[in-house]
């Protein structure tokens, strides 16, 4: 499966935004973009005005990358987004959130979305209680989402559960730490996910 294996702190920098990637290091004073926020490379400090398609660019990189996921794929969730009823951004967003390693993230079994994909893949997870080991799996609302018994012992798995507050639970999902489960209550309208995207930059690219 193909990868970054760039420092994804260099991720944060090149896009201007802090995207979370490595987990609770994001949230103490050695985040590398609260230290040094302009662009890596040597002309880093120089970013000259964007073009519309510059801009359009970039925040199609942001969203991809915080999600983690390659272009062939993030295109492939962008087709699916236009093929649904309503607002092809606003759908294209909540499509991303109900990847489950997004999900397993956001419900704090995992401290990044990277660490989330490896759980899922290594078949710790459990949608409905059958084993799912694919990333890219869509969960649907009412969906229960559980770590396997036999993997309750991570101790990053528990490490992570602690900090969850944190970071919040989203109001469409719960969590209950004591059996291990979470549950899609709802899926999210776009009011209710990360404000700082402009997804509409997204369609207008994808539209040339
Ligand atoms: Fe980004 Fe986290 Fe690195 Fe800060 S610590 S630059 S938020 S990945």
């Amino acid at each position: 499966m193909a990868r970054y294996t760039e420092a994804v702190c260099r991720i944060c920098r090149r896009e201007n935004n802090k995207l979370f990637l490595k987990g609770d290091r994001c949230f103490a004073n050695k985040c590398a973009f609260e230290r040094h926020a302009q662009a890596p490379g040597m002309h880093g400090t120089h970013r000259g005005k964007p073009s519309e398609y510059g801009l359009q660019l970039r925040e199609k990189q942001k969203v991809k990358r915080s999600y983690g996921l390659m272009e062939k794929q993030f295109r492939s969730l962008f087709e699916k987004a236009e093929r649904q009823k309503g607002v092809t951004g606003a759908n294209l967003l909540v499509l991303l959130e109900r990847r489950l390693d997004n999900i397993v993230y956001r419900l704090g079994f995992a401290s990044s979305r990277s660490q989330a994909r490896q759980l899922v893949c290594h078949g710790h997870f459990l949608v409905n209680g059958r084993k799912v080991d694919i990333p890219s799996y869509l969960v649907r609302a009412g969906d229960a989402v559980s770590l396997r018994e036999k993997s309750r012992r991570i101790a990053f798995v528990q490490e992570s559960l602690e900090t969850v507050v944190r970071r919040g639970l989203p109001e469409w999902l719960e969590l209950d730490k004591a059996s291990f489960v979470g549950r899609v209550r709802e899926l999210p309208a776009r009011e209710a996910l990360t404000p700082q995207f402009s997804e509409q930059l997204i369609v207008e690219l994808y539209s040339k």
